[in-house]
């Protein structure tokens, strides 16, 4: 039976259950304030990472921590006024990285990330996208060889569990394969079967122009116009009231304040993130991840793309890029950096649990509302996955993957 349905935000998630639900028959309008993938599926590192099986889970070790705290680092920075208020999820996030839960939780995790590419691949090949796509995997780069040594064993483990295909790699086959390397480093990991994308906003606009010429309807409006009407949703676009029985809430970092206003506290916090192009002479073949500094290096359409690690910060405070500055730093040391391609730097949110899960499902006070959001480090590399199992859901179809660890009643 055909559904209508309105899915709030076109990033990378929305569009992709958008997208799944209009390939399925049904009656499907996409609603943003801006263009598709114009947010945070923009700004990533673009890479579908098959590999992260486990999420990123809270430091637990006190030299790490020190580190972190003192901002020393490119990885994280926080804001001192943002603290109170992520102190109750970030509880949560550190008591749900014990080892244990950690392990429980890098299951359900896993059954998400190892269908990334399948599900991408399939939508590659609908939107004709192969310019944008490289099928070559990335590299974690090590600069010390004790650091190398210890994420190969660590890497040795996670294949034996998930079955992650990967190589490592000494100082000189690193030389080789990146000439654009600049000095010696220990060595790399190349995790073999992830992709990347040379232009992340793009292949999310493909995505949707499929969609479009599928029957669906893209339209500009204000989601936190939701109201519920009769036996279903209304929303107020630029074209007028829209009402449908379903509506999807796929709005990444800012889906925590709609969802908020129809009462579900939820431990939702971001990560925000910063990326920078720069021109550069030689870029690196594949993009590398800088292990021990925190950074990445993505060759790009627009340049060289440096993306940072965490900032810990409300939502809307102002740009603090200092870890783009003490990226670049560190970058430079790898490659030779030219000038910046735009005068200030791009910054964007990580959508992020409590319980590093999505959270996707059905609303559980809500009739006929959807949750699709929560896509953490990994929500570029997830969307058609977890756009194909919330079209499963409304439908009433078996899903892709058992969805109960993602439900919302969980924190309900
Ligand atoms: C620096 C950085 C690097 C990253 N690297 C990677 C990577 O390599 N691989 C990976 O898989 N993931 C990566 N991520 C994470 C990934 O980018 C996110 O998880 C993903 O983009 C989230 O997608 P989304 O669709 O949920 O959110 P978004 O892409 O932010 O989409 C939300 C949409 O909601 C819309 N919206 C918001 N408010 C309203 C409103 N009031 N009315 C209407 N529309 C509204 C926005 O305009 C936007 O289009 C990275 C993130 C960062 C910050």
């Amino acid at each position: 039976m055909s559904r209508d349905v309105i899915v709030l935000g076109a990033g990378m998630v929305g569009t992709c259950t958008a997208l799944a639900l209009v390939l399925r028959g049904h009656r499907v309008t996409l609603m943003d304030r801006r263009e598709p993938g114009r947010e945070t599926s923009y700004g990533n590192a673009g890479i579908i990472q098959c590999d992260a099986v486990e999420p990123y889970p809270f430091p637990r070790d006190i030299s790490t921590l020190l580190r972190v705290a003192g901002k020393r680092g490119a990885d994280v920075n926080y804001h001192i006024s943002a603290l109170p208020a992520l102190a109750l999820p970030l509880m949560r996030y550190w008591r749900n990285s014990a080892p244990h839960r950690h392990a429980r939780l890098a299951q359900a995790y896993a059954a998400l990330s190892q269908r990334s590419v399948g599900e991408h691949e399939h939508l590659i090949t609908l939107t004709g996208t192969e310019d944008l796509v490289r099928r070559e995997g990335y590299r974690f780069v090590y600069r010390q060889r004790a650091t190398l040594e210890k994420a190969a064993a660590q890497a040795r483990e996670t294949d034996q569990r998930f079955g992650v295909p990967h190589r490592v790699m000494d100082a000189d086959e690193l030389a080789q394969a990146e000439p654009a390397l600049r000095g010696r480093l220990a060595g790399a990991i190349h995790w073999l079967e992830p992709w990347s994308v040379s232009d992340p906003g793009a292949l999310v606009s493909r995505y949707a122009q499929l969609f479009l010429q599928r029957g669906g309807r893209l339209v500009r409006g204000d989601a936190f116009t939701l109201r519920a009407r009769g036996q279903g949703w209304q929303v107020h676009t630029d074209e007028g009231e829209l009402s449908a029985p379903h509506a999807v809430v796929a709005l990444g970092p800012w889906s925590d304040r709609l969802v908020r206003s129809l009462d579900y506290r939820y431990p939702l916090f971001v990560k925000r993130g910063y990326h920078r192009h720069f021109q550069c002479a030689q870029a690196p073949r594949l993009a590398l991840l800088d292990a021990d500094r925190g950074l990445v290096v993505a060759p790009m359409r627009q340049g060289v793309r440096l993306t940072t690690g965490a900032e810990f910060a409300a939502l809307d405070s102002p740009p603090t890029p200092v870890q783009v500055a003490r990226a670049q730093r560190l970058a430079n040391e790898l490659l030779e950096l030219g000038p910046p391609v735009e005068t200030e730097p791009w910054v964007g949110a990580r959508p992020c649990t409590g319980d590093m899960l999505p959270v996707m499902g059905a609303a559980p006070r809500h009739p006929g509302l959807w949750f699709n959001f929560g896509h953490g480090h990994q929500g570029f590399t997830m969307g058609p996955v977890a756009g194909r199992l919330l079209a499963e859901l409304i439908e009433g179809t078996p899903p892709v993957v058992d969805a109960a660890p993602y439900a919302p009643a969980r924190f309900d």
